[in-house]
C-alpha cells in the first residue's frame, strides 16, 4: 500500500512538472500550429490528471486554493466535484459507491428529482440496478390529474438470465419469466390458499426455524421447454392436469346447500 502510494505521488509531480512546462511554453503565445499541439498536449496531460487522481484516497489533507476552494494536497482534486470515472481493481473485490437510503421526508415533484442514485452495472452477465429516491408524486396515467405518491425506497434488482431478484423493503421477490406486453397477469395467492394438487406443481421449498420462523425459500429452476417435453412423455397424464382457479361454483353450492 504505502509503495503504492509513494508511486503515486512520484507519478502525480512527474505529471505536474510536465503540466507547467507545457502551459508555460512560449509558442502558447502565438497563434499556429505549434500552439494548437502543445494545447493539444495540455489536454492529454489533464486526462491523465484525471486518472491518476481516481487513485488517490484523498487522505494526505486538502488546501485552499486561489478560488477559493478545498482541493487534496496531493492529487489537486477540488473537494465534492463529482468524479466522472470509476476506478476498479482488476484482482479482488470491488466497491462502487456506499449504501444509500432515501434522506428526506419531503415529497419531490417528480422522479429525477427524488432520486438519490438509479445505478446499473454490468457484471460477468448478471446486472445489477440499485434504485434509491425520495417519496415523489408521480401519475398513474399520462393524462388523469390523479396523483399519487411514490414512497420512499431503496431497491436493488439483480437480473440472471430470465430471472430477476427484487429487493425492497417490504419485499424479496424472484421474477422466474418476465410478464410480456398484451400477456393476460399472473395469478397470485398464498400458500396456504392454493390445494395440495396444485402446490406439488410448484418446486417450492419453504424453509422455518424451530419456532416455525420463515428463514428461507429454494425455488427450483424450471426445467427449460426442451428437456421438460421429455418429461412430460414420461410421467403421467393426472399429475400434469391443468390447476383449475379457485373454484366459485363449489362456493355458490356450500351457500345453496343450506337452502335445499
Ligand atoms: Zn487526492
Amino acid at each position: 500500500m504505502k509503495a503504492g502510494k509513494s508511486n503515486l505521488t512520484r507519478e502525480l509531480k512527474r505529471l505536474f512538472r510536465s503540466m507547467s512546462f507545457v502551459s508555460r511554453h512560449p509558442s502558447l503565445n502565438r497563434r499556429g500550429v505549434q500552439a494548437e499541439r502543445f494545447a493539444e498536449i495540455y489536454q492529454q496531460l489533464g486526462m491523465l490528471w484525471e486518472f491518476l487522481a481516481l487513485q488517490c484516497r484523498h487522505t494526505e489533507g486538502w488546501r485552499k486554493t486561489r478560488e477559493g476552494k478545498v482541493a487534496c494536497k496531493l492529487c489537486g482534486t477540488i473537494r465534492g466535484v463529482t468524479e466522472r470515472w470509476v476506478l476498479l481493481p482488476r484482482d479482488g473485490k470491488k466497491t462502487i459507491g456506499r449504501k444509500l437510503f432515501p434522506n428526506s421526508g419531503e415529497t419531490f415533484p417528480n422522479k429525477k428529482a427524488a432520486t438519490i442514485v438509479d445505478d446499473t452495472i454490468d457484471f460477468h452477465g448478471a446486472t445489477v440496478n440499485v434504485d434509491v429516491h425520495n417519496s415523489y408524486r408521480s401519475r398513474l396515467f399520462q393524462r388523469s390529474k390523479l396523483d399519487l405518491s411514490v414512497a420512499a425506497e431503496r431497491i436493488v434488482r439483480v437480473e440472471e438470465g430470465d430471472i430477476e431478484c427484487w429487493l425492497d423493503t417490504r419485499l424479496a421477490k424472484l421474477t422466474l419469466r418476465k410478464h410480456k406486453r398484451g400477456e393476460r397477469p399472473p395469478y397470485g395467492a398464498f400458500l396456504f390458499e392454493l390445494p395440495k394438487r396444485a402446490l406439488k406443481r410448484f418446486p417450492i421449498l419453504v424453509e422455518y426455524d424451530a419456532r416455525g420462523k420463515l428463514v428461507g425459500v429454494t425455488i427450483f429452476r424450471p426445467i427449460p421447454l426442451k428437456r421438460r417435453r421429455k418429461t412430460v412423455q414420461q410421467a403421467s397424464p393426472a399429475k400434469l392436469a391443468p390447476i383449475r382457479a379457485p373454484r366459485s361454483s363449489r362456493r355458490t353450492n356450500i351457500l345453496g346447500g343450506s337452502r335445499s
